[in-house]
C-alpha cells in the first residue's frame, strides 16, 4: 500500500487508535484519563518549555532532529546537546529523551493546521535517473521543505517517499497557527523556485487544512510516535492531491487567515474522496 493510502486507510490506523483507547498496562496505560488529557491539552495549546526550545534549537546544526523541540541529533550540534540528555529516545527515535520523558501517555483533541507537500511526477523522475540520484533529489526536497516549514515553527511529522507532512500546533506555532501554515505553504513553494524569474527546480504541490485532530503518542509495544490523527489530517492530504505544481490548495478557514495578502482567490466547492459533504477551497498559485 502506498504511504499516503496507508495513512488514510482507517484500518491501517485502527490498531494504533484502539491502543490509545485501551486500558491495558504498560507505558500506554489508561491514556484517556481526564488528567492526562488535560496535561496534553495544556502542553499542546500553551506549549510550556517546548516553544522556546523549538525556537532555540532551530539555529543549531545538524539534521536529523527531535520532532518536538527541533534539537539536532546529528553533527556537531547533536554531540553538544547529547551531553545534556537531548539524545534520541529509545521509545521514539524521532523525539529526544528529554521531550519523550516530559510527554504523558495518550494525547488530546485540539484544533491544528496540517500541511502536506508532495513532489509531482516523482515516478517519472525516478525512471529517468539512477536510484542514488533520485535519493539525492529527495534529500534536497526534504531539506528545502523542512527549512521553509520550521521557519514557521511547524512540527515535521513525516517524511514519506516524495511527501512531507507537517503540523502547526498552537503551543509551538502560536495562536496564529492557521495563518503560519498558509504562509509556510507559500514559502515552501518559493523554496522550489515558484514565484520567481527562474524555473522551479522541482514540481511541488501543497494542501493545507485546519480542524480538530487527535494529537499525541500513538504506537504499540513500547514504541510510540508523536503524530496527529483525524479528519483534518485526511482532508489536508486530499487537498494536496488536488494541487498542481506551484499551487497551494487551502481549506476555507485557512484562507480566511491570509485573505488580506491574497484577496480575490475564487471560492470553489469540491467533493474529495471519502467525504460526503462538499468542501470549500481556495487555490493559491505561484507562477
Ligand atoms: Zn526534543
Amino acid at each position: 500500500m502506498p504511504p499516503r493510502d496507508r495513512l488514510l486507510n482507517p484500518e491501517a490506523t485502527g490498531a494504533a487508535r484502539s491502543l490509545l483507547y485501551s486500558d491495558k498496562g504498560g507505558p500506554m496505560s489508561n491514556p484517556t484519563s481526564p488528567e492526562l488529557e488535560a496535561k496534553w491539552r495544556s502542553l499542546l495549546l500553551e506549549g510550556h518549555t517546548l516553544r522556546w526550545l523549538h525556537a532555540f534549537f532551530r539555529h543549531m546544526p545538524s539534521e536529523p532532529r527531535c520532532k518536538l523541540c527541533y534539537n539536532p541529533f546529528g553533527g556537531v550540534g547533536g554531540k553538544v546537546v547529547g551531553l545534556f540528555g537531548f539524545s534520541p529516545s529509545p521509545k521514539n527515535p524521532n523525539v529526544c529523551s528529554a521531550c519523550c520523558d516530559r510527554l504523558p501517555p495518550g494525547g488530546a483533541e485540539i484544533d491544528i493546521a496540517v500541511l502536506f507537500a508532495d513532489v509531482r511526477g516523482s515516478t517519472r523522475l525516478a525512471e529517468r535517473m539512477t536510484a542514488k540520484e533520485f535519493a539525492e533529489l529527495m534529500n534536497r526536497f526534504y531539506l528545502a521543505a523542512t527549512r521553509a516549514l520550521v521557519k514557521h515553527d511547524a512540527i515535521i511529522d513525516k517524511l514519506i517517499g516524495d511527501e512531507v507532512m507537517a503540523l502547526f500546533i498552537p503551543g509551538i506555532a502560536g495562536k496564529q497557527y492557521r495563518c503560519r501554515a498558509a504562509r509556510a505553504a507559500t514559502d515552501l513553494l518559493e523554496a522550489f523556485g515558484y514565484g520567481s524569474e527562474s524555473e522551479p527546480w522541482l514540481d511541488v504541490g501543497v494542501g493545507v487544512h485546519a480542524g480538530p485532530a487527535y494529537v499525541g503518542n500513538v504506537g504499540a509495544d513500547g514504541m510510540v510516535d508523536l503524530t496527529a490523527l483525524g479528519d483534518a489530517v485526511n482532508t489536508a492530504a486530499r487537498l494536496q492531491g488536488l494541487a498542481k505544481g506551484g499551487e497551494a490548495v487551502l481549506g476555507e478557514s485557512v484562507y480566511a487567515e491570509v485573505r488580506d495578502r491574497h484577496p480575490d482567490l475564487p471560492r470553489q466547492e469540491v467533493t474529495v474522496t471519502g467525504k460526503t459533504e462538499p468542501l470549500a477551497i481556495r487555490t493559491l498559485r505561484l507562477t
